[in-house]
């Protein structure tokens, strides 16, 4: 076997699993099985591609194939093209919800008020906006008025 197509058909899936799980919060392992079943595609259609060309069997055809060169060129053409039509599924795919904290939803615990600034979301009790540092002096906001 090829050492430069095994190890990439190790490392290629633990890399796109890595790019689900941190951009989309989707499960790495999942996506690392199918990033290793669309190598595993792409390796059988590299390979059948080559049994049909009319030279494989001649003695120069094999000796090309010998050739280091060759399998690095091997290995791109399937790497390549599966990390591309990979990342652009990951890219997609819409973002997975997930419960509790995450970059781009504010946290729920406690009553929120909108900063005025920016409009963000912040907590009730809160003397400073965590988003754009606006300072909330106004007693109204964290205390309610007595009637
Ligand atoms: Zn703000």
């Amino acid at each position: 076997m090829l050492w430069l197509t095994v190890s990439l058909f190790i490392l290629q899936p633990i890399f796109i699993g890595f790019i689900a799980q941190r951009k989309k919060h989707r499960i790495g392992a999942v996506w690392f099985v199918v990033a290793f079943a669309v190598n595993i595609a792409f390796a059988l259609f590299m390979d059948s591609a080559q049994r049909s060309r009319p030279d494989f069997h001649t003695p120069e055809y094999q000796a090309l194939h010998a050739k280091p060169a060759y399998e690095i060129a091997f290995a791109l053409s399937i790497f390549i093209p599966s990390t591309i039509a990979l990342l652009i599924a990951i890219f997609t795919l819409p973002k997975r919800r997930v419960e509790g904290n995450s970059d781009d939803q504010p946290v729920t615990a406690g009553a929120l008020k909108v900063c005025p600034d920016c409009a963000e979301q912040v907590k009730l009790e809160a003397r400073k906006c965590r988003f754009c540092g606006h300072p909330f002096n106004d007693a109204r906001l964290s205390d309610p008025a007595p009637l």
